[in-house]
């Protein structure tokens, strides 16, 4: 600390933070799930605003198409195809390496969604599917933990705060999600960078107001939306249902795994996601060995990837994988289990 006094002093000066608000913030603990464009805003500005702790969450790694908005990686990243977590880890801390940041390069899951966050002050989803966001919610109010919800498409966006401890929540906002592929998605629709830089900056704002401790409560409820194209900013109020599930009967189906899939097509690219059955670490270093016969191998701290003619396979410690070059569900899961494993 001694070596850079003056890192805080914008904060310090600053009648809502000043030295008392900026210690909190040194003692809090934020999950980010998703390190896409919205997580790459906001833990910019979460990691150099001093929060103690980060945990960046993320399943995929960096593409060509991610450069256009998602902040922290570079076209060094894409080449190697590092995952996103990880990326992002080694250039926040570039910027700031008085505070714990750890990379989980996992899917946010059901069976390990409450380990992630455990002992977390907030949650934020830079997610980009709801399913994630109704798990997310779930855990919130399992654990009485504040998360804010952030979504940007084509040039507009929007941000809400829950509490974790009074209604409404997301379920009483949405209900049940919308069926696959009935929502429009950045992949089909595009995305301004400076709409997702806007709700992220509100994201962050949120949270350092949230860890501070200055009345978050006025923020729940409300519903942000903006057009950064049109410049317009509307706010709604959002009601709590008397019936939720989630915040007043307390049943957690997402959490137990409702809306979760073995497999998947990766929206927007020629890829397929196989699911673990659960999260136990897997030894990469000995299946490296084995795979050495069936393609090139790369084994890295996290993950290995196999590269053969037909397809790439990107196997994190968890056993998740990723086949690359691939679009049919079940021969991938056939390449899993000769691979991998059952
Ligand atoms: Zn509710």
């Amino acid at each position: 600390m001694s070596e850079t006094p003056d890192r805080y002093n914008r904060h310090h000066i600053l009648e809502v933070i000043g030295k008392s608000g900026q210690k909190k913030l040194s003692q809090a603990r934020v999950l980010i799930v998703g390190c896409g464009a919205l997580g790459t805003h906001s833990a910019e500005y979460l990691a150099r605003g001093g929060i103690g702790e980060l945990r960046l969450v993320d399943r995929d790694f960096v593409d060509w198409s991610n450069l256009q908005r998602q902040i922290a990686f570079t076209e060094e990243d894409v080449r190697n195809g590092t995952p996103k977590a990880i990326a992002l880890k080694k250039h926040l801390e570039k910027a700031n390496s008085s505070i714990q940041i750890k990379a989980e390069p996992t899917e946010f899951q059901f069976f390990n969604a409450l380990k992630l966050a455990e002992n977390v002050d907030l949650v934020i989803d830079a997610s980009d599917n709801i399913p994630t966001r109704f798990l997310i919610n779930d855990l919130s109010w399992k654990t009485g933990t504040p998360w804010i919800y952030g979504g940007a498409i084509e040039t507009r966006g929007h941000a809400l705060f829950f509490s974790g401890t009074r209604g409404p929540c997301l379920r009483c906002y949405m209900g049940e999600p919308p069926p696959p592929g009935t929502l429009q998605t950045c992949d089909t629709a595009g995305v301004l960078g400076p709409a997702v830089a806007m709700v992220s900056s509100i994201q962050a704002s949120m949270a350092m107001r949230t860890l501070i401790g200055d009345r978050p409560e006025l923020l729940g409820g409300r519903l942000f939306r903006l057009d950064s194209w049109n410049m317009e900013w509307k706010e709604s109020r959002l009601e709590a249902d008397p019936d939720c599930p989630v915040c007043v009967h307390r049943h957690f189906d997402f959490l137990q795994g409702k809306g979760q899939h073995g497999t998947e097509a990766l929206c927007g690219r020629e890829a397929v996601q196989v699911h673990p059955k659960s999260g136990e670490s897997i030894d990469l270093q000995a299946l490296a060995g084995r795979l050495e016969s069936v393609g090139n191998v790369e084994c890295h701290s996290r993950y290995l990837r196999l590269t053969t003619d037909d397809f790439t396979m990107t196997l994190f410690d968890d056993q998740r994988a990723i086949f690359d070059g691939l679009t049919d569900a079940s021969k991938a899961r056939n390449l899993y289990s000769r691979y991998v494993g059952d």
